[in-house]
């Protein structure tokens, strides 16, 4: 007994002396990068040629008819007009209606070429909002420290960035030695199906295998939005190595209808309510994803002693882990399948029982959840055969996979980042919203979403709402960023 008390008194401390030692070696990085220095940048001129983008209403409906092509097109031609040097030298194509693909050759063709995305639409504005809008959302205004209209963080800001920095780098004389690829979207707001789509499916065909694909879906965070994430107010840079994926469920219920004024027990409205309501109480179950996995390591990396030894032995703490993630949104949605009930509709004449009521629930899937398991699990919480369950629409798809973090492409990201913003946090993690790059998944496994700007508090109420912009820094460091990056990767083997 006491031997055995003995060595049990042994291995818990060598187990406490492994796991202080993981917690004292587990550290971010960001150290040893040397800043760039940043471009000299006529900030106004780029402010101005973003704004002029933001007055040309490329709108994207569901409704594709609603579409309008002119406004396409006076925005290809404003491209072209402002960005004269890369029409020059790089082949242009449209693609897909509306969607435009730029192939800036490299001189070794041993090198796989990297694609930098950005989509030109942008989503509709509702008529009620339009006079909330400060300046009118598409004024493209240059006022106080912000360039505003819709579209100023929600694509374009990228796209004028790109072009902005192969601009500045061909007018240098900069030549790639590995081929780049600009990838413009013209409905990624309505699932890039048309656009990013027949890209993807252009580069297929020609044999393209990216090095690695970058577009948006990732963002820096600033501010009290940071700190509801690490606990400082310090800026982070969150890398998306993942997105989740998209389902919405229509559940249906059907009975009898008729006058109300002899009701049944339960009227379909009650039932369907009441399904709603257990599913809405039900939270999906949560697992430690590798996406959020390194997603909690990359922050713990950046946190005190505690909660760094927490977060250092994970192989331990795992359980309690998915345990407290039903306790905090973001932890919540980066481990589970998120429940959303969106629509409800029933009844039409307040003395008439509808014979059928129908709710539309959405859902992002979590990496490995289908949508048939989704639906399945739906069945099964609902626990009501008066309910029918179906996927709604075309637009139901899984998780994409998620892109290693330990990759020489992922050290070319995050050193790029730490040279434009020095000592950053950079956070890998999932994206609850989808991108363009699903369309990209057979052609690399390295698929990276982050665009260089600022969604600080005031900018994130504007991403799809009212009084979208962009901060002037954020552009002039945008631009720096994927110059940066193309001088970087083409220079890397
Ligand atoms: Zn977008």
């Amino acid at each position: 007994m006491k031997r055995a008390l003995k060595w049990f008194g042994i291995a818990a401390v060598l187990l406490l002396t492994v796991m202080v030692y993981r917690t004292f070696t587990f550290a971010g990085g960001g150290d040893e990068v040397r800043p760039v220095p940043l471009l000299e940048i006529d900030e106004m001129a780029v402010a101005e040629r973003l704004a002029g983008g933001l007055r040309i209403p490329t709108i994207a409906y569901s409704d594709r008819s609603l579409m309008d092509s002119e406004a396409f097109d006076s925005f290809h031609d404003y491209l072209q007009s402002n960005y004269p040097i890369v029409h020059n030298q790089l082949v242009r194509e449209a693609i897909g209606a509306h969607s435009l693909l730029y192939s800036w050759h490299g001189s070794n063709p041993a090198l796989k070429p990297i694609v930098l995305m950005a989509h030109m639409d942008v989503v509709p504005v509702t008529e009620e909002s339009v006079d909330d809008w400060t300046h009118g959302p598409f004024n493209g205004s240059v006022a106080g420290d912000y360039i505003w209209g819709r579209g100023a963080i929600d694509d374009k800001a990228s796209l004028f960035s790109i072009l902005e920095a192969v601009e500045r780098l061909l007018s240098e004389g900069f030549a790639p030695e590995r081929t780049i690829y600009l990838s413009f979207g013209h409905d990624e707001e309505i699932g890039g199906a048309e656009g990013a789509g027949e890209i993807a499916k252009t580069l297929k065909r020609r044999g393209v295998k990216p090095e690695f694909v970058l577009d948006e879906g990732g963002f820096i965070l600033s501010g009290e939005f940071a700190s509801t994430i690490t606990g400082s107010d310090s800026p982070v840079a969150f890398v998306a190595i993942a997105e989740k994926g998209y389902v919405s469920l229509r559940l249906t219920a059907r009975g009898e209808g008729g006058h109300s004024s002899m009701p049944g027990r339960e009227t379909t409205v009650g039932i369907l309510a009441a399904a709603v309501k257990t599913l809405q109480d039900t939270p999906l179950p949560a697992t430690l994803n590798d996406a959020a996995r390194s997603m909690i390591e990359g922050i713990g990396a950046e946190l005190s002693f505690l909660p760094r030894f927490f977060v250092a032995n994970l192989w331990i703490f795992k359980k309690a882990l998915v345990g407290l993630s039903s306790r905090s949104g973001m932890l919540s949605a980066a481990m589970r399948t998120t429940t959303a009930p969106t629509i409800i509709n029933a009844g039409v004449k307040d003395n008439v029982i509808p014979p059928t009521a129908t709710a539309v629930v959405n859902f992002r899937l979590a990496p490995g959840n289908s949508p048939d398991w989704l639906v399945e699990m739906v069945r099964r919480i609902v626990n009501d055969d008066r309910i029918e369950i179906e996927i709604q629409g075309r637009w139901g798809n899984e998780a994409s996979p998620i892109s290693e973090t330990d990759t020489p492409q992922f050290a070319l990201l995050t050193n790029t980042i730490w040279q434009v913003f020095p000592n950053i946090m950079v956070v890998p993690g999932l994206s609850p919203g989808g991108t363009d790059t699903k369309h990209f998944q057979e052609l690399t496994p390295n698929i990276y979403r982050f665009i260089p700007f600022d969604r600080h508090q005031e900018v994130v109420g504007g991403v799809h709402g009212t009084n979208e912009k962009v901060t002037l820094k954020s552009l002039r460091d945008g631009v720096t960023f994927y110059a940066q990056l193309i001088r970087n990767s083409t220079n890397q083997g």
